[in-house]
């Protein structure tokens, strides 16, 4: 078969080397059916990969039949928003400003049983957080004699070309209307934590993550740990000790944000945290410009995860 896909790229060419162990389809964010994605991965000579949509598991029965199709091996996999400012994640700092960047924390399942009772639940919770957090803050706002409109976010969000409609799409439209200076005068006067508008967002510990992951039969992974917004290295082993102490089994190390520089730092993490590695590039199909397998992602990585699963399932 390797014949039948040859490439001028001598690396590409030899059929078992790499891995991708994180991807979306339409099921969450990404532009490739999930069907779709294992004949790409076999154009380019990615012999196993992980399908990990954001907050479900609707897509693996698909992408995993034409995995099993075309001899691509599969990972039935997920990745979970979590709280990146969980209680007791960060070390404790005397301020936190307002306009701090918040980060991003994200954890991937690998091999988790699609139908999970636990996994299906956080599915529909995140959605319904999705749903009812911003028009609930609108109410907020009116009642304190604000006169906005749910729908001037929403036009002024769709204008901006972003899915996600979020509390700074709600800052600039008080920004607009004169009720706030700035964005970061809109969250400290109404939006931000603990002021008069605010809604708290229902969102998973990190702990939670890890134990529905766990729940499904599956390992749990830091996705790309770049995306914390850590303030220096110790803030970030701080913050992997407490996940690895919640039972994370491995740290994401390549991935399409992580330069050779921080890959190297991720990597002996890991390793003095006694967590194996995963890695895959976020492919995301056309919404992004990154290519499937372009992490570089070694197959042993994705032989020692499923060794791993292996004996932990057995468990
Ligand atoms: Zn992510
Ligand atoms: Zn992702």
């Amino acid at each position: 078969m390797p014949g039948l896909f040859l490439s001028h790229n001598a690396e590409l060419r030899c059929p078992d080397m790499h891995c991708d162990l994180h991807m979306h389809s339409t099921a969450s964010d990404g532009t490739d059916a999930p069907s779709a994605l294992a004949a790409i991965a076999r154009s380019i000579n990615v012999s196993a990969i992980a399908l990990t949509d954001h907050d479900t598991t609707e897509g693996l029965p698909a992408c995993a039949a034409a995995c099993a199709e075309l001899g691509i091996d599969f990972v039935p996999g997920i990745e979970l928003s979590c709280d990146p400012h969980a209680k007791g994640l960060r070390p404790p700092r005397d301020t936190i400003q307002s306009d701090r960047k918040l980060g991003t924390l994200h954890i991937l399942g690998f091999f988790v049983d699609p139908g999970n009772a636990r996994l299906l639940d956080i599915h529909h919770r995140i959605l319904r957080a999705r749903l009812e957090r911003n028009p609930q803050i609108i109410r907020n706002l009116q009642g304190l004699g604000v006169e906005i409109e749910y729908d001037e976010v929403l036009a002024l969000a769709a204008g901006s070309g972003t899915k996600i409609v979020g509390r700074p799409h709600i800052a600039q439209v008080l920004v607009k209307k004169g009720y706030a200076r700035s964005a970061q005068d809109a969250f400290a006067k109404y939006i931000g934590e603990g002021r008069p508008a605010y809604c708290r967002r229902d969102t998973l510990t990190p702990s939670e993550a890890i134990e529905a992951i766990h729940d499904a039969g599956g390992l749990a992974s830091l996705a790309h740990p770049i995306q914390l917004r850590y303030a220096d290295d110790a803030e970030l082993e701080f913050i992997m000790e407490r996940l690895r102490d919640a039972g994370l089994d491995a740290v994401e190390v390549r991935h399409c944000d992580h330069t050779p520089p921080l890959v190297e730092q991720y990597t002996q993490l890991a390793q003095r945290l006694g967590l194996l590695v995963s890695g895959g590039s976020d492919y995301h199909g056309s919404r992004k410009s990154v290519a499937m397998g372009s992490s570089r992602v070694p197959r042993d990585v994705f032989e020692t995860l499923r060794e791993r699963h292996t004996r932990f399932s057995g468990r």
